[in-house]
């Protein structure tokens, strides 16, 4: 079978592989798709994603298929059944893991991380992880649930209200999740930042966006309850805590480089008594991104960008491509 392994930092090699056996607790999945996220861009530069990943490995930690075999002891999922697998495998013994807190586990492991993702043709998942596809959530879109269940994960930690004016900042894929999430979860308006008046236009229509601002030529005005950072650059950082009113809630998600610091007036978070809150992963909260797109609450056709092969990713991950925004690999047929 075909599979695009990660041979070393900024080498992909397609190879071809021997068909995966299930362990007695685990399912084999043919991969129909797998979603390219900033994530991989960090393993494929030899940069840690949510846990190191140790070549060679096949990523695709965004992924759906069909079930194509089942281990001996698997009676909840059988061999046709679509699904999409939440990557994150927590131990379940460490002191984060015994206290409510999974996400922060101390011995994470993930599928596309630290074991074989869905970059190839077939790849195994514990029964745990594997979430079953309602009739109606088409495989493409289900290969982006990770990132739905990320977001998810982000705004329980927000306390939401009706009354709130949100902003997000930053219109790339995770950023529109999230204006549809704030949308969904019953904020009174949804404000939006990006840096392209043609592509916020569009994103303002297709989302039902409030107000779109450019921040090229606009300034942010400070006057929201929430604000979602979806962007990870110290400039965006800074937007953030300056866009906020008293008792606002800032929640960090973007993803900067390891190193990287941005500066905060904390005169201004006493003075306002701002909640900055940062994310990591997705704890329970992959039933919820499936149901989002069940009910239609979130779309991702409307803003999966383009279809590539596996051969194409490789030029996606390492910037030769001239494709942009949330690129998805059609794995097989
Ligand atoms: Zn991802
Ligand atoms: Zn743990």
């Amino acid at each position: 079978m075909k599979a695009l392994v990660l041979t070393g930092k900024k080498q992909l090699e397609i190879q071809n592989t021997e068909m995966p056996e299930p362990k007695a607790n685990e399912v084999v999945i043919n991969a129909k798709y797998a979603g390219i996220c900033g994530t991989d861009y960090a393993l494929y530069n030899g940069l840690p994603g949510s846990a190191d990943a140790v070549p060679p490995i096949v990523l695709g930690h965004e992924n759906s298929g069909v079930i194509s075999a089942v281990g001996s002891d698997v009676t909840d999922l059988k061999v046709g059944d679509r699904v999409t697998v939440d990557p994150n495998i927590y131990c379940g013994k460490c002191d984060y893991c015994r206290t409510a807190r999974p996400e922060l586990c101390d011995n994470l492991s993930a599928v596309g991380v630290t074991r074989n993702g869905g970059l190839e043709e077939y790849f195994t998942a514990p029964t745990q992880v594997v979430y079953k596809l309602p009739d109606n959530v088409d495989l493409k879109s289900a290969a982006t649930c990770e990132p739905i269940s990320c977001a998810v994960h982000g705004m329980d930690l927000l306390n939401i209200k009706p009354y709130q004016k949100a902003l997000v900042i930053g219109d790339g894929y995770m950023g529109l999740i999230f204006a549809q999430l704030l949308r969904s979860y019953g904020v009174k308006e949804v404000d939006l930042t990006g840096r392209h008046d043609d592509k916020l236009a569009a994103e303002k229509e297709k989302l039902n966006i409030d107000r779109v601002i450019n921040t090229t030529k606009e300034e942010i005005p400070a006057e929201y309850d929430v604000v979602i950072e979806a962007v990870g650059q110290p400039a965006t950082q800074e937007q953030a805590i300056e866009a906020t009113v008293k008792g606002a809630q800032v929640l960090m998600f973007g993803v900067g480089a390891p190193d990287q610091k941005f500066s905060m007036n904390t005169y201004e978070v006493f003075k306002k008594q701002l909640t900055i809150q940062g994310a990591f992963i997705n704890p329970n909260s992959f039933e919820d991104a499936i149901a989002l797109l069940q009910s239609g609450k979130v779309n991702v056709e409307k803003i999966i960008d383009n279809i590539i092969s596996l051969e194409d990713v490789e030029s996606v991950l390492n910037g030769t491509s001239n494709l942009t925004g949330k690129c998805v690999v059609k794995v097989s047929d």
